[in-house]
C-alpha cells in the first residue's frame, strides 16, 4: 500500500497522487498530516519546496470530504489566507488537483487583489475552499459577498513573508471574525518574532513541526562543547544542570542503555529523571513525554531515535552527553532547543577518545567550538 495510506490518506486520493509523481510523503507531510486529520491545530515550519502545501491540502480535502459541514451560502469552511496572487493561484491548483478524486469536490476559489472584484463576488456562490490575500479578502467581507462565521479550518501559509508584506492589520481584523472553534494550521519557511506572536495569537495548543536541517538554524543555537574525562562525565553533568539552573533539559545518549543508567544516576543524586527510548514501550514513552511537557520532569534522556519525533517546544537546554554516530543527528539533537527565536543552549560533552569524531561532526557542519576545558571545575559534592 501506498506510504501515504499509513498517514491516514483515504484511498480515493492514491491515483492521484501516484500521477502526481508523489511516490513517498516529504518529511514536513509525513509529520503534519496525520495531525491535521486527527483535528490538531499546527505550526509547521519547513524551508521552501519541502511540500507544505500538500501538508495541508490533503488532509484538509479528507476533513472537507468526511465532516460534511453545513452548507450555508457564502459561508466558507475552509479559508487560507496567503501573502501574494502567485501563492493564491498556486494553492487554489494543488486544491483542485489532489481533490480529483473525491466523488464530491469541493468548489475552490482564489481571490486576490489588482483584479476587478465584481467577478470574484459573483464567483463566492458555493465556495467551499477560499483561498485569499488578506486584503482582497476584507474588501469582499465588506461587501457581504463572503462571511467567516462558519469557518472550519484556517491555514495561514507563508505567514512569515504576510508579516514581512505589513498585512498584520488585516490579519487581526480576519481573525476577530473567525468563530472561536476551529482548526488552525500555520506554515512558514521561517520563523521571527512576528510569527512566533501570530503563533501564539491564533494556535491552540499546536503540534509544533519544525524540520530544523537548514544551517541558519544552527546558528540561532548557543553551542559549547566541554572537554571532559570519561570518569568525570556523570558528575560534570549535575554540574552544569545545578550551576546553570536547568529547569528543563534534554540530554542525549548514544544507547538506550546508556539512557537508562543516565537517568539512574541523576534521580539517585536527587535531579528528576527518566529516559525515553526505543526499548520502552509506546505506553512509558507517552507518560514520560507528557510528564516532561507538564514540567513534572526535569531531565528527559533520549537517544537518537526520539531526537526527529519528539514533539516539544522551544528547550532552552540540550545537552550530549554522548555524541551521536552521524553530523545530521547532532543538527537534529540541537535543533530541539533554540526555537521560535528563543535562545537556546546546546552543550556538548567530548571525551579525549571522542575527540576525532567531534571533528567530523564540526568540519560537516562548517562550524568550529573551542573546546573548554573543565580539569579546573571542583565536582566534588555535586
Ligand atoms: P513549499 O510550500 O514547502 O515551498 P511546495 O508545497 O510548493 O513547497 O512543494 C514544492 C514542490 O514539491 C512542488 O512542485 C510539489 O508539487 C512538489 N511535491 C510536494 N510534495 C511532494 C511529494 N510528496 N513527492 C514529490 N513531489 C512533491
Ligand atoms: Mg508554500
Amino acid at each position: 500500500s501506498s506510504p501515504f495510506s499509513a498517514l491516514g490518506i483515504a484511498d480515493a486520493f492514491l491515483s492521484v497522487l501516484a500521477g502526481e509523481n508523489y511516490s513517498e510523503p516529504t518529511p514536513i507531510q509525513r509529520a503534519a498530516i496525520p495531525a491535521v486529520l486527527f483535528g490538531k491545530d499546527i505550526l509547521g515550519i519547513a524551508k521552501t519546496g519541502s511540500g507544505k502545501t500538500a501538508s495541508y491540502v490533503l488532509p484538509v480535502l479528507q476533513r472537507w470530504d468526511e465532516a460534511k459541514w453545513p452548507l450555508k451560502n457564502r459561508h466558507v469552511p475552509v479559508l487560507v489566507l496567503v501573502p501574494t496572487r502567485e501563492l493564491a493561484v498556486q494553492v487554489e491548483t494543488v486544491f483542485n488537483a489532489l481533490a480529483q478524486g473525491l466523488a464530491t469536490r469541493p468548489k475552490v476559489m482564489a481571490v486576490f487583489g489588482g483584479v476587478s472584484i465584481n467577478p470574484q463576488m459573483i464567483g463566492m456562490q458555493d465556495v467551499q475552499v477560499l483561498i485569499a490575500t488578506p486584503g482582497r479578502l476584507l474588501d469582499l467581507i465588506d461587501s457581504k459577498a463572503v462571511h467567516l462565521a462558519q469557518v472550519q479550518v484556517l491555514v495561514l501559509d507563508e505567514a512569515d513573508k504576510m508579516l514581512d508584506l505589513g498585512f498584520k492589520e488585516e490579519m487581526d481584523r480576519v481573525l476577530a471574525l473567525l468563530p472561536r472553534k476551529r482548526q488552525n494550521l500555520l506554515f512558514s519557511a521561517t520563523l521571527s518574532n512576528a510569527v512566533n506572536e501570530i503563533t501564539q495569537l491564533v494556535l491552540h495548543k499546536p503540534e509544533v513541526i519544525q524540520m530544523t536541517d537548514e544551517p541558519q538554524e544552527v546558528q540561532l543555537i548557543e553551542q559549547r562543547a566541554f572537554r571532559v574525562e570519561p570518569e568525570r562525565k556523570g558528575p560534570f553533568l549535575r554540574y552544569l544542570i545545578r550551576s546553570m539552573d536547568m529547569h528543563q533539559v534534554l540530554v542525549f545518549t548514544s544507547s538506550s542503555h546508556s539512557a537508562d543508567h543516565v537517568a539512574d544516576k541523576l534521580s539517585k543524586h536527587g535531579i528528576e529523571a527518566e529516559a525515553v527510548h526505543g526499548k520502552k514501550s509506546n505506553h512509558a514513552r507517552l507518560g514520560t513525554l507528557a510528564r516532561f511537557k507538564a514540567g513534572k520532569l526535569r531531565v528527559l534522556v533520549a537517544t537518537d531515535l526520539l531526537s526527529r519525533g519528539i514533539d516539544i517546544e522551544a528547550l532552552p537546554y540540550v545537552i550530549n552527553y554522548e555524541l551521536p554516530r552521524s553530523p545530521k543527528d547532532y543538527v537534529h539533537r540541537i535543533g530541539r532547543t533554540g526555537r521560535a527565536e528563543r535562545s537556546g543552549e546546546a552543550f556538548t560533552l567530548v571525551t579525549p577518545e571522542d575527540q576525532p569524531h567531534f571533528k567530523v561532526i564540526q568540519k560537516k557542519m562548517k562550524q568550529w567550538l573551542t573546546l573548554e576545558s573543565t580539569d579546573d571545575v571542583d565536582l566534588k559534592g555535586v
